[in-house]
């Protein structure tokens, strides 16, 4: 699929940070997995509901408060048919993917004990393994991490090996951030579930570029953040089976997640309300309900397949520079939305900066997966990630700067 073959070019100028000039280069943004630009329409959406609808929401019997409770909750309906969830009291709104894993660590303190086992992927995110590591030291539970095999990918009969000890519950990444590499969770949760243990997805990165089905990946909770799929920072999903939601003791309690309270005893209300305490971060949930509506409208099969296309340009680009190593690729040519290298034994930090100097924004560092790097042996690695705008010219751009910093490291 090239880029004429669909009007690509009417979906990236609706992004209008891409016509920045940085120095005396253009940009070339290519950390879309870190967090992904906004379209016009999500920055309308904030910047009219500020002008024309600001007020708390649920609380006032006056018509702005209506206005505005209503456009959050219509956001909580189209999270829902999004992610084909079953109700939309399933769908909690957070701050992000780091808040929405903490709860559910915190939540579920009272349901461990000493010995239960947690099987957390090997390459997730560390805002997927803290929060375990948090949990077990509460309740003297352990976090065992799944093994990965050479290619930083999940090692499957290691998995079923694993399973074999019980555990209370697997969190596993969808799209891990560090390498783009996809898990089969449908299977992974299938096999969870038959042992009893309660299932995690951390779908960051799937969000943005799969069509999410939570009732057939079957977990227990799916999260995300809304600022990684083209929507605003501050704002996130946890979803939930009913019962997984219901056995949640709240991480933060106060105004909004009440039934009554008096000084002799307090009861927390029902579900969404009971996990949502305080004020939300309305515009931020208005932006993420805009940036859904803008992924929804995109064409869907050409999307994917330019995004497919591009990544496997840019893995072939960087093969024939030579003198690279690409991290979690394998001949299944799955990866999603980022490319992981090295060039050389050069240190990924003096890459990067030696890349932004010609206006291109890459990721080096270990990308919040410390475990991942130590079983690949590397300190960490360069990330170029991709998103919906993303051209081949972007590669072309990038692949040229970086035959520059070749020619000054090498
Ligand atoms: N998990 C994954 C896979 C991620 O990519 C990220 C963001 N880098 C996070 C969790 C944390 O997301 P947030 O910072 O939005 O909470």
């Amino acid at each position: 699929m090239t880029d004429s073959q669909f009007d690509h070019q009417a979906i990236r100028s609706q992004f209008p940070i891409l016509d920045m000039q940085l120095g005396d280069n253009p940009l070339c943004y290519l950390d879309t997995a870190a967090t992904s630009q906004k379209p016009q329409c999500v920055l309308d959406a904030m910047n009219e509901y500020y002008v024309q609808n600001n007020a708390n929401v649920h609380r006032a019997a006056h018509q702005l408060a209506a206005r505005a409770t209503q456009k959050y909750e219509n956001v909580r309906m189209q999270v829902q048919h999004f992610i084909h969830a079953a109700t939309s009291q399933q769908i909690i709104f957070t701050h992000g993917t780091t808040e929405s894993i903490n709860m559910v660590a915190h939540g579920l303190t009272e349901q461990f004990q000493q010995g239960d086992v947690i099987l957390v992927d090997g390459a997730a995110h560390h805002a997927n393994i803290v929060p375990w590591q948090a949990l077990a030291q509460r309740t003297g539970a352990k976090v065992i991490p799944i093994p990965l095999d050479s290619n930083g990918r999940i090692d499957l009969t290691a998995y079923d090996d694993l399973l074999t000890q019980l555990p209370k519950l697997v969190a596993l990444s969808h799209v891990t951030n560090a390498l783009g590499t996809l898990n089969p969770v449908n299977e992974m949760v299938a096999k969870a579930n038959k042992v009893g243990a309660l299932t995690l997805i951390d779908g960051a990165q799937a969000v943005a570029h799969l069509d999410i089905d939570v009732e057939s990946i079957g977990c227990d909770y799916y999260v995300f953040s809304g600022h990684k799929m083209y929507g605003p920072t501050g704002v996130g999903i946890l979803y939930g089976k009913l019962n997984a939601l219901e056995i949640l003791t709240p991480m933060l309690t106060g105004g909004e997640m009440i039934k009554t309270v008096s000084f002799n005893g307090t009861s927390y209300g029902e579900l969404p309300n009971r996990l949502e305490a305080g004020t939300p971060a309305i515009a931020e949930v208005i932006g993420l309900g805009a940036a859904i509506s803008f992924l929804s409208n995109l064409p869907k099969i050409q999307i994917r397949q330019h995004e497919l296309h591009l990544i496997q340009y840019l893995q072939q680009q960087l093969s024939q520079l030579g003198d690279i190593s690409v991290y979690g690729v394998t001949t299944d040519n799955d990866n999603i939305g980022a490319v992981a290298f090295n060039l050389a034994d050069e240190h990924h930090q003096d890459v990067g900066i030696l890349l932004d100097q010609q206006g291109v924004a890459i990721r080096g560092g270990h990308h919040c997966a410390m475990p991942l790097m130590q079983s690949l042996q590397i300190k960490g690695c360069c990330r170029a990630s991709i998103g919906v705008y993303s051209n081949q010219q972007d590669v072309d751009r990038f692949i040229s700067a970086l035959t520059e910093v070749k020619s000054i490291l090498l």
